[in-house]
């Protein structure tokens, strides 16, 4: 069974239900890569877990603490969450349907109350009343471009909410590209904080399988709000990245 820190016993059984869900879909809707169930539990539901401390503070602020996660794919890393913090409303946010579908039936077979699987595109989400400047917290893990994931992301935001991101170990560069983004974008980098497999294998209390690996997790604050104009269209978004594109896949 699934062991992290300061998980319950539920929390822990809805951890490993989730992994062998994912397992069986995977095969109909080639949902992830990672198959293995050990694997999944490191480099899906532990590395999801890692951004918790960075969470707490901040939605510890709201009566009603909020977060979205944008493009979440298989529930990555807003279901995980969702099972963490049952007291949070998490909105896990993704354009595919089928992706959507699957957390749909995975919300109820685990009996999640305090999340909803939403299919549709965050550039368009973000422009409507019910979600700008609404959430105490966004996600974002292996999205896109950090620029992207910034404009993608900030609408959602209320003023001190933050973005946590995860991205891998070479992001200096892109973080360097993003500046004026951050400017534009009222967005404040706190940290990049980096973590490794074998951090999480530890909090696991699993030793680490095969090798190593290193990533960074980003924690960005809002300063103010931004222009209506942000987010622009995906293409708009695209096309004003400066420098090589990236998919952000990890
Ligand atoms: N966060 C997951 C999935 C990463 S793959 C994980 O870490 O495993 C990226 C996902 O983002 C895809 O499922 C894709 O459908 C979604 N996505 C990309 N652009 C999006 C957008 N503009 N709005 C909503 N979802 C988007």
């Amino acid at each position: 069974m699934f062991q992290y820190q300061t998980l319950n016993t539920l929390q822990c059984e809805r951890f490993s239900h989730f992994a062998e869900y994912l397992q069986q879909e995977n095969r109909a809707f080639n949902l992830t890569r990672i198959v293995d169930t050990s694997q999944i539990y490191l480099r899906h539901f532990a590395d999801s877990l890692e951004a918790l401390p960075w969470l707490d503070a901040v939605m510890a602020r709201s009566e009603k603490p909020r977060l979205i996660d944008v493009g979440s794919g298989a529930g990555l890393p807003g279901l995980a969450i969702a099972i963490a913090r049952p007291q949070w409303e998490v909105i896990s946010l993704d354009a595919t349907g089928k992706k959507i579908g699957f957390q749909q039936r995975l919300i109820r077979r685990l009996g999640l109350a305090n999340v909803t699987a939403l299919q549709g595109r965050a550039e368009e989400l973000a422009h409507q009343p019910a979600f700008r400047e609404r959430f105490d917290a966004v996600l974002a893990r292996a999205v896109a471009h950090l620029q992207v994931v910034c404009e993608l992301c900030v609408g959602f935001l209320s003023i001190d909410g933050r973005l946590v991101t995860a991205k891998g170990s070479e992001v200096g560069p892109e973080i360097e590209q993003a500046r004026s983004t951050f400017a534009t974008l009222q967005l404040d980098l706190e940290t990049v904080t980096p973590y490794s497999l074998s951090d999480l294998a530890q909090k696991m209390e699993t030793p680490l399988e095969g090798e190593d690996a290193s990533f960074n997790l980003l924690v960005l604050t809002k300063k103010a709000s931004i222009s209506s104009r942000y987010p622009r269209p995906f293409g708009a978004i695209k096309k004003s990245l400066s420098g090589p594109y990236s998919t952000g896949a990890r």
